[in-house]
C-alpha cells in the first residue's frame, strides 16, 4: 500500500510574524512543483494569520503546534479548533513530547486534543516517543503502545485513518542524534501493529506515521526507504529554508 509522505516542519518557539514571512518566502519558491507529497509548516499561534497570508495559493498546510478539546471557555493560554480553522489551519501536532516533558500534558489529555481537532476536520499529528531511559531499559514498545493506546481510545468511532501518528524518540529531539533507520522502522512497524489490532488493517495500512528527531537532509533520504517510515516532523532543520526544501525534495 503506498502511503503520501507528510513532511511536516516544527517551527516552535521560534519566529515573529515578520520572520516567519520570510522563511515562507525563501522556502515556497525552493519547494515549487513539488507536488507528490504533502508539506506542512506550524509557525507559533501569532503567526499563523501571516503566515496563512504567504501560504495564500498554496498547497502547504498551516498547521498549528496545539490545540485544546473545548470548544470556547475558562482555559486561559489555550487555543479551540474553530480558532484555528478560522485562521485558515488545516492540521494540529498534538503531545509533543515538549509538552508532555515541560507542560504536564497526559496520554489521555493528548487523545482528546487529537479527537477534538479530528472531528473538528484538522489533520492531528499525534506525537508518541520514549525517553532515553526508557529506551535503555528495554521499555521502547511498551511506553510507545501505552501512548498510542491512550490516543486511539479517545478516538474510537471516529474516522480515524486520516490521523498522522509521529514517532519521535525523546533522545533524538535536538539532541543532533538520531535512531538509525532500522531502530525508526522497528518502532513504525509495532505503531502499525497496535492500530492494526484496534482499529483493522485497513486503517493501519492508511495511517502516516511520521519520524521526528534531529532528521536533517543528510538524514532524510535512508528514514524515507524504510518501509514503515511515512514521512518526518522535523524540528531545527525545518527552520532554515535550504535545508528544510531538501528534506521536502528527499528521494
Ligand atoms: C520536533 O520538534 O518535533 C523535532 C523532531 O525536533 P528536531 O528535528 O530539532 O529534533
Amino acid at each position: 500500500m503506498s502511503r503520501r509522505p507528510l513532511i511536516a516542519g516544527n517551527w516552535k518557539m521560534h519566529g515573529t510574524a515578520g520572520e516567519t514571512r520570510a522563511l515562507l518566502s525563501a522556502l515556497l519558491p525552493e519547494i515549487a512543483g513539488v507536488d507528490d507529497r504533502d508539506v506542512a509548516v506550524a509557525p507559533p499561534f501569532t503567526a499563523l494569520p501571516a503566515a496563512a497570508d504567504e501560504l495564500s495559493g498554496s498547497t502547504v498546510w498551516l498547521t498549528a503546534q496545539n490545540v485544546h478539546w473545548e470548544a470556547k471557555g475558562a482555559f486561559t493560554g489555550e487555543i479551540s479548533t474553530a480558532m484555528l480553522l478560522d485562521v485558515g489551519c488545516r492540521a494540529a501536532i498534538v503531545g509533543h513530547s515538549e509538552r508532555r516533558q515541560y507542560f504536564g500534558e497526559t496520554d489521555q489529555g493528548v487523545g482528546r486534543r487529537a479527537r477534538a481537532a479530528l472531528v473538528a476536520g484538522l489533520v492531528p499529528i499525534v506525537c508518541v516517543g520514549e525517553t532515553l531511559p526508557e529506551r535503555e531499559s528495554d521499555r521502547t514498545l511498551e511506553v510507545v503502545e501505552r501512548q498510542l493506546r491512550a490516543a486511539l481510545l479517545e478516538l474510537q468511532g471516529a474516522a480515524i485513518a486520516t490521523v498522522c501518528i509521529a514517532y519521535e524518540p525523546v533522545w533524538a529531539i535536538g539532541t543532533g542524534k538520531n535512531a538509525t533507520p532500522t531502530q525508526a522502522q522497528e518502532v513504525h512497524a509495532a505503531i502499525r501493529a497496535v492500530i492494526a489490532r484496534s482499529a483493522g488493517d485497513a486503517t493501519a495500512n492508511a495511517m502516516r506515521i511520521l519520524y521526528g528527531g534531529s532528521v536533517k537532509p543528510e538524514t532524510i533520504d535512508a528514514l524515507m526507504s524504510e518501509r514503515d517510515v511515512d514521512g518526518a516532523l522535523v524540528g531545527g532543520a525545518s527552520l532554515e529554508a535550504r535545508s528544510f526544501a531538501r528534506i521536502v525534495r528527499f528521494g
